[in-house]
């Protein structure tokens, strides 16, 4: 199919701040329309739109949480739907995942629901979830907590990242900043020549559930960490860690080896981009560039960026665990993995004489073409 989905973002998570990717004047890049499913339901309890978009389950299951929020028009939460879906389908795949790509959009009320009204619309969604019939997998998403998940999991089965005391894998970030750092040493080796961390100068950019881990770990292993939040009182946290405190208004100019992006998406444009002084992007913010395009520029300026969907699938494979039954070490392993897969995203990137991103998308599509031919090989 080819039909593209072209609306502009009018949402906000019902009583949260408006991210900047959401906010109304955001403009917004057409969504190919090439997935497997687009389901669109009026709840029977809430009486308001759910949706579930299915990319591709070429590989495995698609994955992918659930968003409340609300949208002006419910064609706004498909086009989420679509593009999120397509996101999650490329993150399963460039992490060697039998994983598919999925996103489930709860168009909300134009505030934060509770009580009554919240639950209808957490078991609408639950409802949707089971008629797929395990082709969809949710997790948590914005405006979704752990506990909204325990209801949603009273009508479907189909449902990852429940509290651990349901059964649930509990608290992700411990695994996404040990991919994090994992990533980091495929970077410093292909940059600096040699994977050794330690005595590198490393900026992490939010001191939030990842970022601190991970400043934890690389002051551990000898790396000069200096951190940022705009949160003032991270301020005591840095202290605690040993770190230096860098003011948020310089934590993309300050001079490093490694800038670790790890608070919200964006933030790396078109503007401040000239002013960064770091040799390598590395962190676990999810889409840390404005624009992909964005890529070619910073490669122009000699810095390597790690694609952000490779360097933080330490989130998903923690979640992966809870489907595959895995132990936590076998998750560890895989987290500790994306070392080697990045390293191999490089060295293509180097080959072709394209940007990491490019790879990592090209890595993508080959192991899903090959799902595909393996499928039409068995039927
Ligand atoms: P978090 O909310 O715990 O932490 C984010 C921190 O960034 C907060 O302390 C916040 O005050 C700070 N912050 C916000 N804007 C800032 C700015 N401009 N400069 C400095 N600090 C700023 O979030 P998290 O769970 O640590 O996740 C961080 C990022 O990584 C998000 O983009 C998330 O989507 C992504 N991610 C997280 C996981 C995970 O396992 N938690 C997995 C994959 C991707």
């Amino acid at each position: 199919m080819s039909a593209v989905v072209t609306q502009r973002t009018t949402g906000t998570a019902p009583g949260a701040a408006v991210p900047s990717s959401h906010s109304s004047t955001a403009a917004v890049a057409p969504v190919p329309f090439e997935h497997e499913d687009l389901v669109l339901h009026r709840g029977s309890r809430s009486g308001r739109y759910v949706i579930v978009a299915v990319h591709s389950t070429a590989l495995g299951p698609a994955l992918g949480g659930v968003r409340l929020w609300h949208y002006s028009a419910a064609t706004d939460g498909i086009r989420d739907a679509l593009r999120l879906a397509r996101g999650m389908t490329f993150k399963a795949a460039a992490a060697g995942l039998a994983l598919g790509g999925g996103k489930g959009v709860i168009c909300g009320p134009p505030y934060s629901p509770s009580g009554r009204e919240r639950r209808d619309l957490l078991l609408d969604f639950g409802d949707l979830v089971e008629s797929l019939e395990g082709r969809y997998i949710t997790a948590e998403d914005v405006g979704i907590s752990p506990s909204d998940l325990v209801a949603i999991h009273e009508r479907t089965t189909h449902v990852t990242g429940l509290p651990p005391e349901r059964g649930g894998s509990g608290d992700p970030s411990p695994f996404t900043a040990l991919g994090v750092e994992a990533a980091m040493r495929a970077c410093a080796r292909e940059h600096f020549g040699s994977p050794e961390l330690a005595g590198l100068r490393i900026v992490i950019a939010g001191l939030g559930h990842v970022g601190e881990k991970l400043a934890r770990r690389l002051i551990e292993r000898g790396v000069r960490v200096a951190v940022s939040d705009i949160d003032p009182d991270k301020r005591s946290v840095a202290g605690e860690l040993g770190a230096e405190w860098i003011e948020p208004a310089e934590e993309l100019v300050a001079e490093c080896d490694i800038l670790a992006p790890c608070a919200l998406g964006g933030a790396i444009d078109a503007a401040n981009l000239p002013l960064l002084r770091c040799e390598v992007v590395c962190g676990c913010a999810n889409n840390q560039l404005a624009d992909d395009a964005l890529s070619e520029s910073l490669a122009d300026r000699g810095i390597l960026y790690a694609p952000d969907f490779v360097v933080n699938a330490g989130g998903l494979i923690h979640v992966y665990r809870e489907i595959q039954g895995y132990s936590e070490s076998h998750a560890r392993k895989l987290a500790l993995g994306i070392e080697g897969n990045l390293e191999g995203i490089l060295a293509a990137a180097r080959d072709r004489a394209v940007t990491p991103l490019a790879a990592a998308r090209a890595v993508a599509a080959e192991r899903l073409a090959n799902a595909g031919a393996g499928q039409a090989a068995a039927a």
